[in-house]
């Protein structure tokens, strides 16, 4: 295509007809015309020919880059209609030949650009992320949560600061960065879109301006930053690289704040005394709940053999992050994902939403098909609504927990869709082909809308809804 354009580039700039040429070259206009168009490749002989009659070597014939911009334009309209994309779209083939004005030209070509950019990000989103997502998921049962390496790289920066006892406080996290070679800075202009960014040159690292209640505990960000460095990360080759640098940076913000000494020292004086409890061992910690929670599933497989699950559940229904390795069955799509996926309205992540006083602490028995499960839960509120962040165990480890013999259970049959999936026959009766939700998306989950009367959208809360407000 490209050496089409340059060959009729410069037959026109000899202001020689196709006529003319083939006279000089010995071959029908009509093979010029297909040569032109990109429609056959001319045998080197041929090439040869047109190059000594148009007095140009032919090398620059052969050369990859388009004559001109309109000419590049022409060619890459040629490239899209090729596409299997195109084709399947039923529309038919523009000519970009001369008659086609400059400007539908332009515009073909910026639709194209984008229609592509967005099945692009597409079929690279969903899909590959979501495959790599539970990829990682698989590997993170398979270690208990529990990442040695990790651990051994913090508790060695730990040691390079003398940091001997205790939470790791402000103090010692700017000893850490110095030691590392690094100086920070704290600003207000860092983009919406990082969460810190770092002048590798000058060896700063920019930071936000603290603002309160955003949620992020600011020592978390500057340590997974630093983490990039100490665990020796490159630039992600591909997203599954990228999310496994996610958790293994959170790990280790996670394993300097709660380090594994002194945590698991923690945690087996309250095992001992049956008392363990999320919020005191993030008291202990001075971190935040989910960071509590997630550094307990790291460390109380690995040390005490207490299988756990943990998920953070919006107040939606929607899981939005699970980890299990006590074989607790998350909801899941037909591709195994479960972020996105509603989760059963029986388990303690969303009865504690109903429950009189969701802030204080809470703990429930839930029957399963795979057995029965202690559950303690947090609700927290951020700008995205409230969300619980739930810990579980197989009902025999209960006993070692605080609020291990509490009365309150609930039994859950899901997936068996007449636990909670199917909206009660009352409320179908009066509502059904009488609602129309518009579904709120979760443009930032890794899940599809999950499947169901209305994608995206609780049927039966649409219904209550409805009923409650008609009366
Ligand atoms: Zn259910």
């Amino acid at each position: 295509m490209t050496l089409g354009q340059r060959l009729r580039h410069q037959r026109r700039a000899k202001g020689l007809t196709l006529d003319q040429l083939s006279a000089v070259v010995g071959r029908a206009p009509s093979q010029l015309s297909l040569i032109e168009n990109g429609k056959r490749e001319p045998k080197l002989s041929v090439l040869q020919a047109i190059a000594g009659a148009l007095g140009v070597p032919m090398q620059d014939l052969l050369r990859p880059e388009a004559p001109s911009r309109r000419a590049g334009l022409e060619i890459e309209l040629a490239h899209f209609q090729r596409e299997p994309a195109y084709a399947a779209l039923g529309l038919p083939a523009v000519r970009g030949g001369r008659r086609l004005p400059a400007d539908a030209l332009e515009s073909l070509i910026g639709l194209h650009r984008e229609l592509t950019r967005l099945l692009t990000e597409q079929s690279a989103t969903p899909e590959l992320a979501r495959r790599a997502n539970q990829q990682l998921r698989v590997e993170m049962r398979e270690r208990d949560n529990y990442f040695a390496h990790i651990e051994a790289a913090a508790a060695k920066v730990l040691q390079s600061v003398r940091h001997t006892t205790g939470p790791l406080s402000q103090r010692g996290i700017l000893d850490i960065a110095a030691q590392l070679g690094f100086s920070l800075h704290y600003v207000n202009d860092l983009p919406g879109s990082a969460r810190s960014v770092t002048d590798l040159r000058n060896r700063k690292i920019y930071l936000p301006q603290v603002a309160s209640g955003k949620g992020h505990d600011p020592r978390a960000v500057v340590l997974q930053t630093l983490g990039h460095f100490v665990l020796g990360h490159n630039d992600p080759a591909d997203y599954g690289d990228f999310l496994r640098q996610r958790v293994e940076v959170n790990y280790f913000a996670a394993a300097l704040l709660m380090p594994e000494k002194f945590a698991t020292d923690f945690l087996r004086d309250a095992k001992a005394d049956r008392a363990l409890a999320i919020d005191d061992f993030r008291d202990a910690f001075g971190v935040s709940y989910e960071t509590a929670a997630h550094r307990f599933t790291n460390l109380v497989t690995h040390h005490f053999g207490i299988p756990v699950h943990f998920a953070r559940v919006h107040e939606s229904g929607t899981v939005y992050k699970a980890y299990e390795n006590d074989d607790v069955r998350f909801p899941t799509d037909v591709t195994g994902a479960i972020e996105g996926q509603p989760v059963c309205r029986k388990w303690a992540s969303r009865t504690v939403f109903s429950s009189d006083d969701p802030y204080s602490s809470f703990y429930q028995f839930t029957d399963t098909g795979k057995g029965t499960y202690w559950c303690t839960v947090h609700v927290e509120s951020t700008r995205s609504g409230e969300f619980s962040v739930t810990v579980g165990t197989p009902y025999q480890h209960a006993r070692w927990f605080r609020g291990g013999d509490t009365t309150r259970r609930t039994v859950s049959s899901c997936p068996d869709p007449t636990c909670c999936r199917r909206p009660p026959a009352e409320l179908v009766e009066s509502w059904a082909g009488q609602a129309w939700p518009s579904a709120r998306v979760h443009s930032h989950l890794l899940a599809a809308l999950p499947p169901g009367t209305f994608p995206g959208v609780d049927a039966q809360d649409v219904y209550e809804f409805l009923q409650r407000r008609s009366g």
